[in-house]
């Protein structure tokens, strides 16, 4: 791709409040999207089946269809000046069946690559980012030349549709490699060296059709079960490291000519590199501290670079710390009097109306001057449901 390129819109002139946006996809970042729009004073479409999805309650216009349905895609490219997505896998064909009547990004050829391991992977190597070694696995004929190739330990990752963990085994021998591939579904895979972490971080930023990059500040991220858990900002690793995070996310972002608020995840290894894992073509759970720390929040940033409007300050204003509410604590709600009663707590809820195991009901968010168990004080303990892991962790 051509680095210099800009796509045709970016020079024309900006959509301004008032304007119609669309999004595809009705879940919480959809409705978060949907929130920041309004509060600009665009009107929203959403585009998302289900009669209750957490921003089709909050959109002007839901259309509750398929993602593939031809009629309620020309009625949103009908409706709106411009559509984004807040979701990966939203098909490629739909947001090309979009472009015919709007603008659309991040584009479709940005998302394929985000959709698809292998490409991304290859996209970050093309770019100059290191990535654990891989080999891709199309069919059982390949395991042997990837197992060859890997080795032990590795990670056996599904290229498509694998997220918070899903689609992927840990691979300890060739035996093991077959029976991870067959649990799998004998679906196109990657085979990846499983690599020793010290700390999982991300970079949230935005780019606009003007190559106009706005960074937020880099994240530590932990994981429980595979699904983020708490977000810690800044991440305590030395600036050094978070700068070259910047630089190599801001590098992938201009080699796909991408434009919207994109994520991107690395790992910081145990000898201090810093290895790209994945990216998402959108704004993302490790970035929802950006919501109460942040000048510029990351869905104000996705509509202001869906418009082709400048970009807001992304500077960070208090260290902060995000905690994800799954449904496992709604027994059967978790105590938000409690939560409430800590005076830096920020609560976020999706509208979500049954809690499951394992669902992303909310988040909070907790200011505090110092890292330190920011919610901690004598006279107040921190919140009952805060996860094991982040009691020990901070
Ligand atoms: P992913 O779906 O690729 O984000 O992987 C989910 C989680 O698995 C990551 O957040 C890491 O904790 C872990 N993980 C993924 N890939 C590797 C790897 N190559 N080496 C070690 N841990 C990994």
């Amino acid at each position: 791709m051509n680095a210099d390129a800009t796509p045709d819109w970016a020079a024309a002139s900006p959509l301004l409040p008032g304007a119609t946006l669309g999004v595809v996809g009705g879940g919480q970042l959809g409705r978060m999207f949907t929130l920041a729009a309004k509060v600009m004073g665009y009107q929203v479409v959403v585009l998302d089946p289900d009669p209750a999805s957490p921003a089709g309650q909050l959109a002007d216009t839901h259309l509750k269809a398929d993602y593939r349905d031809a009629v309620a895609l020309l009625r949103m490219g009908s409706l709106c000046q411009a559509v984004t997505t807040e979701f990966e896998n939203v098909p490629a064909e739909s947001m090309d069946m979009l472009a015919r009547h709007c603008r659309v990004a991040p584009s479709a050829a940005a998302l394929a690559v985000a959709q698809d391991r292998l490409a991304e992977k290859t996209h970050a190597r093309a770019s100059g980012c290191e990535t654990a070694p891989f080999a891709n696995i199309e069919t059982a004929a390949d395991l042997d030349a990837a197992w060859e190739r890997v080795g032990a330990p590795a990670l056996l990752k599904t290229r498509r549709m694998g997220y918070d963990g899903k689609g992927q085994a840990r691979v300890n021998s060739r035996g093991e490699l077959d029976a991870a591939f067959a649990q799998l579904g004998d679906v196109p895979c990657l085979l990846e060296g499983f690599l020793p972490l010290e700390r999982e971080v991300s970079v949230v930023l935005a780019r606009n059709g003007l190559d106009e990059i706005a960074f937020f500040p880099v994240a530590e991220n932990r994981h429980r079960d595979g699904i983020l858990d708490v977000s810690i900002v800044p991440a305590r690793i030395p600036a050094d490291l978070a700068e070259r995070a910047r630089d190599m996310a801001a590098h992938l972002a201009r080699e796909m000519e991408y434009v919207g608020v994109m994520a991107v995840e690395f790992f910081v290894l145990k000898d201090g590199r810093i290895v790209f894992n994945e990216m998402a073509p959108r704004p993302h759970n490790s970035g929802h501290y950006t919501l109460d720390a942040c000048a510029t929040d990351q869905f104000q940033q996705q509509v202001r670079a869906l418009c082709g409007l400048p970009l807001g300050d992304a500077r960070l204003l208090s260290p902060v710390v995000m905690v994800n509410l799954l449904g496992d604590v709604w027994r059967p709600q978790p105590d938000w009097r409690a939560l409430l009663g800590h005076a830096g707590v920020q609560l976020h809820l999706y509208g979500k109306a049954e809690a499951r195991p394992g669902r992303k009901m909310g988040h909070y968010n907790c200011l505090a001057p110092t890292l330190t168990r920011p919610w901690a004080s004598p006279r107040k303990p921190g919140p009952p449901w805060a996860s094991a892991a982040t009691d020990q962790s901070l």
